[in-house]
């Protein structure tokens, strides 16, 4: 008998990432994919912690599922993502009626406590042991990257795929759960990314993102020795079919010369560089313990100017951090002036149970100051967003055609017209006028408008020269 699943995913895209593969090992359980908890046997939640808001989002989510599990005591509710590792017995506290929290180093075991909760053992938890629970590789074991065989039609679209390069993160900047909810930095081994690579090029894939939460500092040592980020590259490069290599998050520190000059000897690799500076002030970004100075954040930067003048560099910041002071916060205006990134993400502080920050720092800045802050910092991103995307008014782009804008879903599925969207080589996103039958495609994009987050163009049209052949 098939059974029906349901799943909702917040959160980065390692999260959407772990989404595919749990669909992928339940489908070969029998389980096919349904779009509304109503149809569903079983109910995941796959969670994000970074923010208290994303996590009060999903208590107040499975608040609602109460009556549900009242009238249907059948269904399976499971609860999986960082918000699963941090919170453990408090989810079935303030929510008794989930029947399994799964952290994600333990993804795999999800078939088997379904088995066990269906056949009436009760609730089962599987979560990773904690960062100070035992030896650093005990800890390091129980994180385990689950990478079963791939499934392209849980993706978006089939031709683009994320792949896992690294797992957890030993950073520790101090307002941050990632160390704790993924426990410590492991890099795959280059063997196992590179036929992953190969499996989902044979799948369609023409771009593929590597993930991991410090990318650039991936390192594997083997019995040949140790592979750094530019020596995979050089590897997944090679893999026919594959035509675009992005990788996010970029640590500030581990921007060498040596990885700038393979991406810009590599043409398949994304000269787009996601390397987040968090502060513009070297006061909060020691209280941060993000490891440099803003002098040396702006020596990688330069070092990335010089070496790859092409790249499109974006960036994260948080606002209102503990101590955060006005002249602190104007360094990050003054930052995002100077870098002109191509966008930033803005995060107000949220203070995180069991990080450095929430137990030797006071949130002194009240909110009203973080929201007014957050606010200004985006008009100042947005407004020299928009001032370099004006530069490429005129240009011609090579977009990889994703499917419909989401302008386009709402309109008639017949129209033989509608407007699609895709991405340059650099993350810019890109709108035009096309057919459905394009998604897949690289094009030409002739650009004639843009605002501060899209370019907006047209199908650049190649001349044809009559040859004067007859018909
Ligand atoms: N590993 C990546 C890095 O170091 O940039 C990203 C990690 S996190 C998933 C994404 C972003 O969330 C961070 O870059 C940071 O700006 C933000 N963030 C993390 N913890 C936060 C917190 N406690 N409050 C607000 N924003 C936070
Ligand atoms: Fe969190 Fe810092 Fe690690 Fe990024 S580098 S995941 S912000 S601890």
């Amino acid at each position: 008998m098939t059974k029906t699943v349901y799943i909702k995913t917040v959160g980065c895209q390692m999260n959407v990432l772990d989404s595919e593969m749990v669909i992928a090992d339940l489908k070969r359980h029998g389980y096919t994919v349904v779009d509304t908890p109503g149809e569903a046997d079983l109910l995941l939640y796959n969670t994000c912690s970074i923010r208290e808001q994303a996590e009060e989002k999903t208590y107040s989510a499975l608040g609602k599922l109460k009556e549900t599990k009242a009238r249907h005591p059948e269904k399976t509710i499971g609860v999986m993502g960082c918000m699963a590792q941090k919170d453990q017995e408090t989810i079935f506290r303030r929510a008794p009626f989930v029947d399994m929290v799964v952290g994600p180093g333990q993804l795999h075991a999800i078939p088997d406590m379904l088995t066990k909760v269906t056949s009436g053992e009760g609730r089962q938890m599987a979560v990773s042991l904690g960062r100070k629970d035992g030896k650093q590789t005990v800890v390091a074991r129980s994180h385990e990257t689950f990478d079963p065989l791939r499934d392209p039609t849980m993706r978006p679209t089939p031709f683009q795929a994320y792949l896992r390069i690294q797992i957890g993160c030993d950073k520790f900047c101090t307002y941050c759960v990632v160390p704790n909810t993924r426990g410590p930095e492991q890099g795959r081994s280059p063997e196992e990314i590179v036929s992953e690579a190969r499996v989902l090029a044979e799948q369609g894939a023409l771009e593929i993102t590597l993930l991991g939460q410090t990318v650039n500092s991936y390192r594997h040592r083997g019995p040949d020795g140790e592979t750094d980020m530019a020596g995979l590259l050089e590897r997944l490069h090679d893999i026919d079919g594959l035509k675009r290599i992005k990788f996010v998050t970029n640590y500030p520190k581990d921007m060498t010369a040596r990885l700038l000059e393979t991406i810009r000897d590599l043409p398949k690799v994304s000269p787009y560089l996601h390397v987040p500076a968090q502060s513009g002030s070297d006061a909060v970004l020691k209280r941060m313990k993000r490891g440099y100075t803003i002098a040396d954040y702006m020596e990688m930067f330069e070092r990335i100017e010089t070496i790859l003048p092409e790249a499109s560099v974006s960036s994260d910041f948080i606002v209102g951090f503990c101590g955060e002071t006005d002249e602190d916060f104007q360094k990050s205006v003054k930052l995002i002036e100077r870098c002109r990134f191509k966008n930033s993400f803005i995060f107000q502080y949220s203070v995180r149970e069991g990080t450095k920050a929430a137990a030797n720092l006071i949130d002194d800045v009240p909110r009203e100051v973080k929201a007014a802050r957050n606010n200004e910092l985006l008009a100042v991103q947005d407004r020299i967003s928009k001032e370099d995307n004006q530069k490429l008014i005129g240009g011609t782009v090579e977009v990889l055609v994703e499917g419909p804008s989401k302008k386009a879903d709402k309109s008639d599925p017949e129209a033989p017209v509608v407007q699609m969207t895709g991405r340059t080589i650099c993350d810019r996103i890109v709108v035009f006028d096309g057919n459905r039958r394009q998604a897949g495609q690289l094009m030409d994009i002739q650009i004639d408008d843009v605002s501060s987050h899209t370019l907006i163009g047209r199908v650049k049209t190649v001349e044809v020269v009559s040859l004067g052949m007859p018909g």
